[in-house]
């Protein structure tokens, strides 16, 4: 332990910890109780397979800049869809596999801790708040699995969990932790008033695979086979349609959609737009573009435009020079309805 970090007047060093941030209120509260033990703090925040950084990460930002602590974004990929397919602890009500998402999101906040040599992660999960994955049993169960065994200090909740490492260590003062427990909000409530938090983020609501109509959008693109980061992106926008023969069909619901699309849209892949009326860009992916489809997917494009009868629309190949103009007839609602996901 060198000199420079020793607390001034204290005879131990600063805890450096590294904080699992949702911008949520426990979250916040779990921060400063952090900044009351005079820690160096990083604060991390995960972004889920279909979320950037730029759609999603500015709430979270301001409140990281209002505490004044540094924050990184970890984006979960690949690895964290190939668990969501069969997560090993299963799906809470939707898609939601709450226990091995904490377990998969704690292992990488671990491996960030290491990289850096801190002392370990804090989180603002609170006993008994969730029905499933904040019981006590659970907790452990999350912290051993995340490989975080007296690594893992629930702030909020710490005086009735066992003692982390950092606190035996005299790194952290466990009479500064609190013991919150069970679904009332009412601690964290005074507790926001005490440290003059009026606004935070409302991140339990926020989660797709909570969703159900979401849920069936993953469920079934798993089927399908498309199961990648660009796939889950694309999930999140539009209406979604599956023709005959396997192609998928997105349809932008607005302006920002029809932009997102456009990007999302893979070289080669076919996307139309109506003409002289307003209406949707439809994109179909390149493996479907065989005329029956894009007839199809030029209906689609008809039927959620501006025109009430059969209009013209432009079909593109992205990355190719070149403009085709087909046809949308109007289709009949209970056809749309057997092709909607
Ligand atoms: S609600 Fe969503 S983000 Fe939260 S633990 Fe469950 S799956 Fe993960």
């Amino acid at each position: 332990m060198s000199e420079e970090e020793k607390i001034p007047g204290g005879a131990k060093r600063r805890a450096k910890v590294v904080g699992l941030f949702s911008g949520g209120l426990d979250s916040l509260l779990s921060a400063h109780l952090m900044m009351d033990q005079g820690a160096e703090i990083l604060l991390l925040h995960f972004l889920m397979p279909w979320q950037t950084v730029e759609e999603d990460g500015r709430d979270v930002t301001k409140r990281a800049e209002e505490l004044g602590l540094p924050l990184e974004f970890i984006h979960l990929d690949r690895d964290y869809i190939a668990m969501l397919k069969d997560p090993p602890h299963g799906y809470g009500k939707n898609m939601n596999p709450c226990i091995d998402c904490h377990i998969f999101m704690f292992r990488r906040a671990g491996e960030r801790m290491e990289e850096m040599g801190w002392d370990l992660v804090f989180t603002g999960e609170v006993v008994g708040e969730r029905p499933m994955s904040q019981r006590k049993p659970i907790l452990n169960l999350i912290e051993r699995e995340a490989g975080l065994v007296g690594r893992l200090l629930r702030s909020l909740s710490a005086k009735l969990l066992t003692e982390t490492v950092a606190e035996k260590e005299g790194l952290i003062e466990r009479d500064k932790l609190l013991a919150i427990e069970g679904r009332s909000r009412k601690p964290q409530m005074e507790l926001a008033e005490e440290y003059g938090i009026s606004e935070y983020s409302s991140p339990a609501g926020g989660c797709l695979l909570t969703d159900p109509a979401f849920s069936k959008r993953v469920r079934e693109s798993f089927e399908w086979g498309e199961d990648t980061p660009r796939h889950f992106k694309l999930l999140r926008l539009g209406r979604h349609f599956r023709l005959p023969g396997g192609a998928k069909v997105v349809v932008g619901r607005n302006q920002g959609e029809n932009e997102r699309i456009s990007e999302l849209a893979q070289v080669g892949d076919m996307l139309l737009d109506p003409v002289g009326v307003m209406g949707p860009t439809v994109l179909l992916g390149k493996e479907g573009g065989i005329s029956e489809n894009v007839e199809t997917a030029a209906s689609l494009c008809a039927r959620y435009s501006d025109g009430s009868v059969d209009i013209d629309v432009q079909v593109r190949r992205k990355g190719e020079e070149g403009v085709e103009v087909v046809v949308g007839r109007q289709l009949e609602s209970d056809v749309i309805e057997n092709l909607r996901i």
